[in-house]
């Protein structure tokens, strides 16, 4: 079962999240039928939105973080509410996979290098604050530390890994660590920290030999006295359904939604996040219509 961990350094200087997402991005996978290129950017994707959602205090608080880049991946979305639940998709699934010399997938060749990086937050009022930065690297951790730096002015250590198998392209390990300075670091403890990061294996490497997320937080604060703020489990979630679908119909007018039937008679609806496919018959639509003048 994957969980997310946040914790806090008991001098106040740093904060530090770490998630296992193996699950959330084997299911996703599954959903979408990604290639082995859009299973590592959707993955790494989805695991910063779980971490970035999770930091959001308001109950109905969500986050959207887009990247769109020149590269055959289209956009690559990912959404996380603030329990750091997680949903996604990628505007290509059959994107190529090429791989570097040490046989690493080039996720920077199949998102490119060129193109935004948007990150959507509502806090649940409806009137989202929204920052942008151009693309880095395409590699998505580098384009969220880039973010935080850019557009919030807090310095951030962010890893993300998706571990596919050789033989078969199977989701075998996901997970990423986010390690941000808070107002009250002093130098002693930026030099630490950057000491700790650069002695620290990737995500997938500490998850393989058996490393818990406290353990993957622990790494990252060596030296420091450490208190763990909150710990849940978390899963790849859609909230579509039905209802929502009519309520959204019914925004629209009389003659907008006469025109929604093919040439049977029906509308098909197919959710972006998780492919759940909802039709609606002329009938039912009539029905709709009834009901929103009543
Ligand atoms: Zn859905």
């Amino acid at each position: 079962m994957d969980k997310i961990i946040r914790c806090i350094t008991s001098d106040g200087a740093i904060m530090a999240t770490a998630i296992d997402a193996s699950d959330i991005v084997f299911t996703a996978k599954k959903l979408h039928h990604l290639s082995r290129s859009a299973t590592a950017a959707l993955g790494r994707l989805l695991c910063a939105a779980s971490m970035m959602g999770n930091m959001l205090k308001q109950p109905e608080a969500f986050l959207n973080l887009r990247i769109l880049g020149d590269g055959e991946m289209g956009a690559v979305v990912a959404v996380g509410d603030s329990r750091g639940n997680v949903r996604g998709y990628v505007e290509n699934p059959d994107c190529p996979t090429e791989y570097y010399n040490n046989g690493k997938i080039n996720v920077s060749k199949a998102v490119g290098k060129n193109g935004t990086l948007s990150v959507l937050r509502d806090y649940g009022t409806g009137d989202p604050y929204i920052g942008q930065v151009e693309l880095v690297s395409g590699e998505i951790a580098e384009d969220i530390t880039n973010y935080f730096a850019v557009s919030e002015q807090v310095p951030t250590v962010c890893a993300l890994g998706v571990l596919m198998n050789k033989e078969d392209g199977e989701v075998m390990l996901a997970g990423g660590l986010l390690v941000q300075l808070l107002p009250g670091a002093y130098d002693e403890a930026i030099d630490r920290l950057e000491a700790n990061v650069s002695r620290l294996d990737p995500v997938t490497t500490m998850l393989a030999k058996g490393m818990s997320i406290l353990d993957m937080c622990k790494a990252a604060l060596d030296g420091f006295e450490v208190e763990v703020l909150d710990e849940y489990p978390v899963n790849y979630v859609c909230g579509c359904s039905r209802e929502k679908l009519e309520r959204y119909f019914m925004t629209m007018s009389d003659a907008e939604i006469r025109t929604l039937p093919d040439e049977n008679g029906v509308t098909e609806a197919v959710c972006q996040f998780c492919n759940k496919r909802y039709t609606f018959t002329r009938d039912d639509l009539e029905r709709l219509i009834a009901e929103k003048n009543a």
